[in-house]
């Protein structure tokens, strides 16, 4: 038995169920085939909102209360076009409020900053090295993504 949490985008979560990482997790695909053990998903949430303050708190929970072994932050980190929750001013107050370690900051500024100035919006989260590392600093192997994509889905029918 494998204990996991799954970590997904806030902004995405808006339109998103969860419906292709939870069929992962079942269908033991995508990121999950690593797992021979049975899997126990002991956590799905999301990041909280940019610029994901809340994961490493909600990773720890999920550690902590309930044991999980590995973290895996979903797809939609990492190919969403996520709309920024928040202004530019909100995201840099939060940065420099977290209590978790800042790494870079001022690259994921800069890169959310030029997003929002063009008017395109970041092919993935500006802030997901950051997340990685301050859950990693819990002692916990962080996985990235979680499912496969609709066309593996579809080729298996
Ligand atoms: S990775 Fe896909 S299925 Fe999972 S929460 Fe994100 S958008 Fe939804
Ligand atoms: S873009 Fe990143 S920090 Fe913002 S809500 Fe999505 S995963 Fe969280």
């Amino acid at each position: 038995m494998v204990k996991i949490g799954i970590i997904t985008c806030e902004n995405r979560s808006l339109l998103c169920a969860g419906q292709n990482c939870l069929g992962s997790v079942s269908r033991h695909s995508g990121t999950f085939a690593r797992y021979t053990d049975e899997i126990e998903l002991v956590g799905f949430t999301t990041c909280g909102g940019c610029p994901g303050n809340l994961a490493p708190k909600k990773a720890e929970s999920m550690i902590k209360y309930s044991g999980a072994e590995k973290i895996h932050l979903s797809c939609c980190v990492y190919r969403t076009m996520p709309n920024p929750s928040g202004s530019m001013e909100e995201i840099e107050a939060k940065l420099a409020q977290s209590p978790w370690t800042q790494l870079n900051q001022d690259d994921y500024v800069v890169e959310l900053a030029k997003s929002l100035k063009s008017g395109q919006l970041p092919h993935v989260c500006p802030f997901k090295d950051r997340m990685k590392k301050n859950i990693e600093m819990l002692g916990v192997e962080v996985v990235e993504r979680t499912h496969e994509h609709l066309n593996e889905i579809e080729r298996k029918k």
